[in-house]
């Protein structure tokens, strides 16, 4: 399959008065187009730093990025859509009214969008819900809930930035599965950078593992599950343990 997105020999270094601090170091990988990439690695490793350079809001020191074969720029980056930690739904705005937000700033509520967000609140269960205050919905919700925000905008390449690391392990297994499987189904590109092993196992279908900092690429391991499996069906399956341990092994050899 044609990569997506490839990075060629990334190093990237933030430079502040107290001095440098080289983050990423010759990095190399690339994303096609309906992959879930994972990214694991130490906390501090550069993990957030990656994403920033994949959506263009930062560029390489040195190597290059590509988007289609053409290198990125500021002129033909891909629409991106971004989940983070937190779910940044604003309180005083209903469900559905979040969820126009991003299309209302872009001047494109039109008929056939919001028809479009009503599908997806109908398909994840949110439907029921679209009138209510972000504060009536548990955290579970709140996420399918920024999720679909996202979705809307219709973005070529999703970034998720530990999405989940904000909620209790209960509903964190939920909202992965939920989440893994409505990227899925919508057939997204997805980038996921946590420091969660099974996470990133029960969701990708490839873990870049990354060294602690200067982060670099130590290893990637390809994950071949049966395609039919949900994320938590995934984590019951007999290879799990195995992807898990592999990636446990090549991280620990850091500390
Ligand atoms: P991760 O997401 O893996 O925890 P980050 O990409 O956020 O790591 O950061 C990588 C390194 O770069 C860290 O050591 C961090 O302190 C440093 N860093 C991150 N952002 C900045 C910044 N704006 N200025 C200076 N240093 C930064
Ligand atoms: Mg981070």
């Amino acid at each position: 399959m044609k990569d997506l997105i490839h990075f060629q020999n990334v190093s990237y270094a933030y430079h502040t008065l107290a001095g440098e601090t080289l983050a990423l170091h010759k990095i190399n990988f690339s994303v096609a187009r309906n992959d879930f990439v994972a990214i694991v690695g130490p906390s501090g490793c550069g993990k957030s730093t990656l994403l920033s350079l994949l959506s263009g809001l930062l560029e390489p020191e040195e190597g290059t990025i590509t988007l289609n074969g053409e290198k990125l720029s500021s002129s033909n980056r891909c629409s991106i859509g971004y989940m983070l930690q937190k779910d940044q739904l604003f309180e005083w705005r209903s469900i559905e009214k979040n969820i126009f937000l991003g299309l209302e700033i872009r001047k494109q509520l039109t008929k056939e969008n919001k028809e479009y967000a009503m599908t997806l609140l109908k398909t994840y269960g949110l439907y029921e819900f679209r009138h209510a205050k972000p504060s009536e919905l548990s955290g579970g919700m709140r996420q399918r809930a920024a999720l679909i925000r996202t979705l809307v905008l219709r973005p070529d390449l999703l970034l998720l930035d530990e999405p989940f690391s904000a909620l209790d392990y209960q509903t964190r297994l939920n909202t992965c599965d939920d989440i893994g499987t409505i990227l899925k189904k919508e057939k997204k590109t997805a980038v996921l950078v946590t420091h969660d092993i099974a996470e990133a196992v029960s969701l990708g279908n490839k873990v870049i593992i990354l060294s602690k900092r200067p982060g670099t690429v130590k290893r990637i391991v390809p994950i071949d599950f049966d395609p039919a499996l949900t994320p938590m069906e995934r984590r019951n399956a007999a290879e799990f343990k195995n992807y898990f341990n592999t990636i446990w092994k090549e991280l620990n050899q850091d500390v």
